[in-house]
């Protein structure tokens, strides 16, 4: 871009944020300082989710080790996950904006404050891949909001990201109307199956998606990219439902 023309951006841009000064997408409270996309009250409310963590599920242990006592009888098929915050208050607002308010300018602070957050990804990771939406809400919606955040998560860490790796062939229920973990596991059961097999074996893969609930859909995605000869299968999410105390 030429200077003039780029420096007439700056003016339209400035004269915009006078007419309309940028707002929180979570709260729609006036944001004071122009780098923030979230204002500072909606990201303090984002809850730390408390270590020791399982490295399998990503819940909290009641003492220091590796895996919980579920994961180390029926282990989910991901080698690691890791999530960013506890799902609950403004972090679920937040994701809530992404995918029905369509604000898809969080899907980059999310990113980025999950990684910070989790510190980082899972080990060795060669690239990344969005849970997939069903095609008939990604059309409803725009937008898959697991691969904005996978895209995202990859420009920071400089890796690759896959789309189309997996497809969603079956459209389930809305994972947010049941949190019963038997119902959840046959709801997703089935529903995926390997986009780009050749590009999948023998590979290090990082699920990615916005929130983990019970952990059925990306165990059933680990399923699927296993049995198309994967070698380590990890997942990362922004958010992580804790259970009920
Ligand atoms: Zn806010
Ligand atoms: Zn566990």
């Amino acid at each position: 871009m030429t200077a003039p023309l780029a420096g007439l951006r700056h003016l339209a841009g400035s004269l915009l944020d006078l007419l309309l000064p940028p707002r929180c997408p979570v709260c729609e409270d006036l944001l004071t300082d122009p780098g923030q996309i979230i204002c500072s009250a909606c990201r303090f409310g984002f809850e730390a989710i408390d270590a020791p963590l399982c490295q399998r599920c990503a819940l909290p242990l009641n003492q220091e080790k590796a895996h919980c006592a579920h994961c180390s009888i029926h282990p989910t098929g991901l080698d690691a996950l890791r999530c960013g915050f506890a799902y609950g208050g403004s972090l679920q607002e937040a994701i809530m904006a992404l995918k029905f308010g369509r604000r898809r300018e969080l899907a980059r602070p999310l990113a980025q404050l999950s990684l910070e957050a989790a510190s980082g990804l899972p080990d060795e990771v060669e690239f990344l891949l969005p849970v997939p939406l069903h095609k008939t809400r990604f059309t409803q919606r725009g937008f898959d909001q697991a691969a904005l955040i996978a895209l995202e998560l990859g420009r920071i860490n400089g890796l690759p990201v896959l789309l189309g790796g997996l497809q969603r062939i079956r459209a389930t229920d809305p994972q947010g109307q049941s949190r019963d973990q038997r119902a959840r596991f046959s709801n997703v059961a089935g529903a995926f199956v390997a986009g780009k097999p050749r590009l999948i074996k023998d590979k290090a893969i990082c699920l990615v998606d916005d929130v983990v609930t019970t952990g059925a859909t990306m165990a059933s995605c680990a399923g699927v990219l296993r049995e198309a000869g994967a070698s380590r299968i990890t997942g990362f999410a922004v958010g992580r439902t804790l259970p009920d105390l």
